[in-house]
């Protein structure tokens, strides 16, 4: 498959800010931790299609693109329609969640900066329908192709990725490991979502896995890196026993139900 790199360059000239449609200031803030766990699963999402389509992984790409290319997918899955206002909402809370994460980015992460991320997602959500969203427009440059960019990102995913045979994939296997005192009521958020309930019924239905994957919510505290969700493929001498793992962490659940953050306004 072609690779393709974003746009979006990195300094962009727009003053970050806060992409405010009419809303209310609560209805902002609910909608921005949602649509933050929401793209942050996603995106793990992509990273299980990548592997298990098309062998996408640390080993065959560059990590750069492979973060760039796995929020891409996320966007494009998460793209509402335009007389969907939750699905409308929370895509803002989302691309708002990343322009206030801006103090978690060290040179050495493979990730795009968060405003980057931010605007990718503006940048897809606009290009997936410029009159509809037309209120997105003042967020973007002509430049930045958003329509183009949409369009190629979501023929990639339809033809190289959407399984295209009669035949449905391995399941994917959901727990929700018990959680600490402390993250309990993130335990309880994510659960009330839905969140991974969507995401498993949107894959499945339009993608086919071969793989055992299994989607974790658990507490990461004292693992590799709490403060994100992973992926990971466990490869072992036996095949009966590889697959592949989303770890959705509930630390990070509890950081944005209580994170201080700018609501413009
Ligand atoms: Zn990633």
């Amino acid at each position: 498959m072609r690779q393709r790199a974003v746009v979006l360059a990195c300094g962009l000239a727009l003053a970050a800010g806060f992409f405010s449609l009419p809303a209310s200031a609560q209805v902002l803030r609910d909608n921005l931790t949602l649509g933050f766990i929401r793209f942050m699963a996603y995106h793990e999402a992509g990273h299980l299609l990548m592997n298990q389509v098309h062998g996408i992984n640390a080993s065959t790409w560059p990590k750069e693109d492979i973060e760039r290319y796995a929020d891409q997918i996320a966007a494009v899955l998460l793209v509402p329609d335009a007389d969907d206002p939750d699905g409308v909402d929370e895509i803002i809370g989302a691309a708002n969640g990343w322009l206030n994460a801006g103090a978690g980015h060290t040179a050495n992460d493979p990730h795009a900066p968060p405003e980057e991320r931010a605007y990718n997602i503006i940048c897809f959500v606009y290009g997936s329908d410029p009159e509809s969203f037309s209120d997105f427009k003042q967020y973007i440059q002509p430049d930045w192709n958003c329509e183009e960019q949409f369009r190629e990102m979501d023929d990639q995913i339809e033809y190289e990725f959407v399984n295209d045979t009669d035949e449905t994939g391995v399941p994917i296997e959901l727990t929700y490991e018990a959680a600490s005192p402390e993250t309990q009521g993130a335990r309880q958020f994510l659960q009330a979502s839905g969140i991974l309930e969507d995401l498993i019924l949107d894959i499945e239905t339009e993608f086919k896995l071969d793989r055992r994957t299994k989607l974790v919510a658990m507490s990461c505290k004292g693992k590799a890196d709490e403060g994100t969700f992973h992926f990971d493929t466990f490869q072992s001498d036996d095949p009966a026993r590889n697959f592949d793992q989303i770890a959705i962490c509930y630390e990070l659940v509890d950081m944005w139900m209580k994170a201080k953050v700018d609501i413009g306004q």
